[in-house]
């Protein structure tokens, strides 16, 4: 049986070095299934997936981290959730038909945008420019701009798999240069074909066979999209009477479609007269596939 699907957190127990290793496969499909993604999109969205759950799983948190790349080239945004609780969406925007070339061909210039909206309190962000041939080296740029640690991440996908490579200084326990030095370049040796295919453990051996490494138990990763009537009203609200006034000129019936799940959301006027006068509105009957 292959590990598909989950993350493995891993620890160099005597170098103060920390890892982490993910591979999505049947959470990849769901994912995409209501988009129509060229192979070299699929690519990109694919490494935005592995590296969100990678980068959740560095924090303690309860709630989801959103990373968003937005750029003005051809293919404009690539955006990953992923929960706290390893339910993770994505999607792609623009010109989703490109065939496969580096981040910056494909995207152009623009921004990383990190997202982290705790169930309690208030978001927050960090951003780094959209800069390097691979998703991998923006976000191997905002660990060394936002954190003082040693960061490398490598990210791989196709259309059947997604997978991530992640390893980092432990804050408290500062690494000896020449041990970060050897495990990063013991790491940069992974191939693309390895880390879709071979298991967490297969691969660390591969890697690492001279160091003593800890592995902790899989957790598992699933597709799950967290849209809701709910979150579309308050959308819907923040429009305003007039805006949504105006739509209802055209048309007698609002019809939202939920780009991660295909989720469809329909809202008459009445709904809305009762959303803006702040009445419960009868959700039973709206929402459908
Ligand atoms: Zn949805």
């Amino acid at each position: 049986m292959k590990e598909q699907d989950c993350l493995r957190r891993f620890l160099f127990e005597e170098l103060g070095v920390r890892g982490e290793w993910v591979r999505l496969q049947n959470s990849w499909q769901q994912a995409k299934q209501y988009q129509e993604l060229s192979s070299g999109v699929q690519e990109q969205l694919g490494q935005a997936m592995a590296s969100v759950v990678l980068l959740s799983a560095t924090i303690k948190f309860e709630g989801a981290m959103i990373l968003q790349a937005q750029g003005n080239g051809d293919l404009n945004t690539v955006v990953a959730h992923a929960s706290h609780d390893r339910k993770v969406r994505g999607l792609a925007r623009g010109n989703t038909q490109m065939e496969a070339a580096s981040l910056s061909e494909m995207m152009g210039e623009g921004r990383l945008v990190i997202t982290v909206e705790p169930e309690q309190g208030e978001p927050y962000q960090g951003i780094v420019k959209l800069e390097g041939e691979k998703l991998a080296d923006v976000i191997t740029n905002y660990f060394t701009q936002s954190e003082q640690l040693e960061t490398k991440v490598w990210l791989f996908a196709n259309e059947t798999h997604a997978a991530g490579l992640f390893i980092q200084e432990l804050p408290a326990q500062e690494s000896y240069e020449a041990d970060w030095e050897r495990i990063s370049t013991l790491a940069n040796t992974v191939t693309k074909e390895e880390m879709l295919s071979l298991d967490c453990e297969e691969m660390l051996y591969r890697l690492f066979n001279e160091e003593k490494v800890r592995v902790y138990e899989p957790e598992s990763i699933e597709f799950k999209c967290g849209c809701s009537s709910e979150k579309i009203e308050t959308t819907l609200v923040s429009l305003g009477k007039k805006e949504l006034d105006s739509i209802f000129l055209e048309r007698d019936i609002i019809e939202v479609n939920c780009e991660f799940c295909g989720k469809h959301y329909d809202f008459d006027k009445v709904d809305i007269e009762n959303l803006l006068s702040g009445k419960p509105i009868e959700k039973l009957s709206k929402t459908r596939h």
